[in-house]
C-alpha cells in the first residue's frame, strides 16, 4: 500500500494490497540486504532516506495563452561516492515518494556499476501527450532554472527516464548553460550527440538488458541459440534488448506496447517491428500469427521473460503463474517485494534493474567523462567499455550469489553496491 508519508516503511501484512509504493520497496529492499551484511546500523538509518528533496511549481504558458501551473521535484538521495546522477522522468504519477525511490535505486545501481555518482532522481507530474514540443520545451527550461542551484556537472547530473529523451536533455542543458553563460555540456547526459552527447547512449540500457541475459541464460547452463524470450514494452530499453538477443541468436517470440502484446513461437522478425520511439502503438498493430494482452505475455512459456514497460507488473496477484524460467528486470521495479518473494521461493532467478539495465547510467558516465575531457569517443570504444562494465558488475553480482546460497540475484547485487557505499560512509565520517 502507498503510504503518504515517506518515512514510514509499511509492514508486510500493511501492504498487502499492491502494489505499493517504489519508496516503500527500496527500502525494504534495503534492509533486507542490510541484515545478510554486518554493516553499521547507523549507516543503514542515513540511507533510509534522502539528503535532499527539491520541490519546485513550474508555471507554464500554454499556447492558448493560459496559464498552468506544474509540480516539479529532485530527490537527491545519497552523494558520499560522488555527484548526485539520475534521470528527469514526466508522468502523471510523478510523486515526491516515487523520485525518492527511485533516486535510492540509482545509488545503489551507481555502486553495484562502481561509477563515482550517488543516486537521485526527478521529475514533473505531467503527461507529455497533453503538451505541444513547444510547450515541453518551455516547460524543460522553467524546470532547468528552478533547480539551477541544485545540480551542475559536480553536483547532479540529470538524464533521460520515461517521458522525456535527448531532445529534452538538449533543451534543459541549453537553459542551464545559458544562465550560468557558459556552455556546460556536462550538467545532464543523454544528449544528442552533436552537442556532447555520447554515441550508443540511447541503446545502451537496452544493451545491458541484453548482455546480462546473456551471461544469465550461460550462468545456468543453457545455449542463446535455444532460448526463448518474452519482451514486455518495446520503447527504447525493450526494442534495444529484443534486437541485441535476436541478433545474438535467441529467439523472441513475444513483444508488446501499451495496447497489447504479438506472439510468434517461431520468433519474430525484431527489427521489421517498429519501436515506441520510431512509431508508438506500432507493436499491437503488426501482422503476427497470435495477439495476446500484456498480462498474458507475463505468463508465456519461455526461458526469458523480460519486464521492460512499466514499473509494479509482476506482483503478489501474478507471480504464481509466472512460468518463465528467469526473470531479467529491464524497467525500474517492475516486480513488488512481494512478488519477488513468491518467484524466489518457485525458484525463478530475477536479475534485478539496478544490474540489468545499468548501462543506461554507465554510458551517462561515459558521456559525462566525454564532456568534462571535451573529447568525444567512437561508438566501438564505448560498447567495448560498456560490455567491460556489464561483465565486471555481473562478476561481481555472481560471486556474492554463489558465495552465500540464501541469497536471491537481487540480494546479492544489494549487497555488492551497498557494501561500497557503507565502506565510503565509513570512511568519511559523519559531519559535524
Ligand atoms: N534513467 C536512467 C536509469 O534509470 C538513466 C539515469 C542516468 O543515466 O543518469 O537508470
Amino acid at each position: 500500500m502507498a503510504t503518504s508519508d515517506p518515512d514510514t516503511v509499511p509492514s508486510a501484512a500493511e501492504s498487502r494490497a499492491e502494489p505499493e509504493s517504489a519508496l516503500a520497496t527500496a527500502r525494504r529492499q534495503l534492509e533486507r540486504a542490510a541484515a545478510t551484511l554486518d554493516i553499521d546500523p547507523n549507516v543503514v538509518e542515513r540511507l533510509k532516506h534522502p539528503q535532499r528533496v527539491q520541490r519546485v511549481s513550474l508555471p507554464l504558458e500554454r499556447d492558448d495563452g493560459r496559464v498552468e501551473v506544474y509540480t516539479g521535484y529532485r530527490a537527491q538521495h545519497d552523494s558520499v561516492r560522488g555527484p548526485f546522477k539520475g534521470g528527469l522522468r514526466y508522468h502523471p504519477d510523478v510523486s515526491e515518494e516515487e523520485c525518492i525511490g527511485l533516486a535510492m535505486w540509482m545509488t545503489w545501481k551507481c555502486a553495484v556499476m562502481d561509477l563515482p555518482f550517488g543516486g537521485a532522481k526527478g521529475g514533473i507530474v505531467v503527461d507529455p501527450k497533453d503538451l505541444s514540443t513547444e510547450e515541453k520545451e518551455r516547460l524543460t527550461r522553467r524546470f532547468a532554472q528552478e533547480l539551477r542551484d541544485v545540480i551542475g556537472p559536480m553536483r547532479d547530473i540529470p538524464a533521460p527516464d520515461m517521458g522525456t529523451d535527448a531532445e529534452t536533455m538538449g533543451w534543459f542543458m541549453d537553459a542551464y548553460s545559458m544562465q550560468e553563460g557558459e556552455t556546460i555540456a556536462g550538467v545532464v547526459t543523454g544528449k544528442p550527440p552533436v552537442i556532447g552527447g555520447s554515441l550508443g547512449r540511447e541503446e545502451a540500457p537496452g544493451r545491458s538488458v541484453a548482455i546480462v541475459a546473456r551471461e544469465a541464460v550461460d550462468f545456468y547452463g543453457m545455449d542463446l541459440a535455444d532460448t526463448t524470450v518474452a519482451v514486455q514494452g518495446f520503447g527504447s530499453v525493450g526494442a534495444n534488448a529484443a534486437r541485441a538477443l535476436d541478433e545474438w541468436g535467441a529467439t523472441v517470440v513475444a513483444l508488446s506496447d501499451v495496447n497489447g502484446a504479438i506472439y510468434d513461437p517461431d520468433g519474430l522478425d525484431t527489427n521489421d517491428v517498429m519501436g515506441h520511439e520510431e512509431r508508438p502503438g506500432m507493436v499491437s498493430g503488426y501482422d503476427a500469427p497470435e495477439t495476446l494482452s500484456n498480462e498474458d505475455l507475463v505468463e508465456l512459456d519461455v526461458d526469458v521473460l523480460i519486464p521492460a514497460a512499466v514499473g509494479n507488473v509482476i506482483t503478489e496477484a501474478n507471480a504464481s503463474e509466472i512460468r518463465a524460467n528467469m526473470v531479467v528486470e529491464g524497467a525500474n521495479g517492475p516486480t513488488t517485494f512481494a512478488a519477488d518473494d513468491v518467484l524466489n521461493r518457485r525458484g525463478i532467478p530475477v536479475i534485478p534493474d539496478i544490474l540489468a539495465n545499468a548501462g543506461g547510467v554507465t554510458v551517462s558516465y561515459f558521456e559525462w567523462l566525454q564532456d568534462v575531457n571535451h573529447r568525444a569517443w567512437s561508438l566501438e570504444r564505448v560498447n567495448e567499455e560498456l560490455e567491460t562494465a556489464m561483465l565486471d558488475a555481473w562478476n561481481d553480482v555472481r560471486t556474492a550469489y554463489e558465495a552465500d546460497e540464501d541469497l536471491s540475484w537481487r540480494d546479492a547485487t544489494y549487497v555488492v553496491g551497498l557494501q561500497r557505499i557503507v565502506d565510503a560512509h565509513t570512511a568519511r565520517g559523519l559531519w559535524p
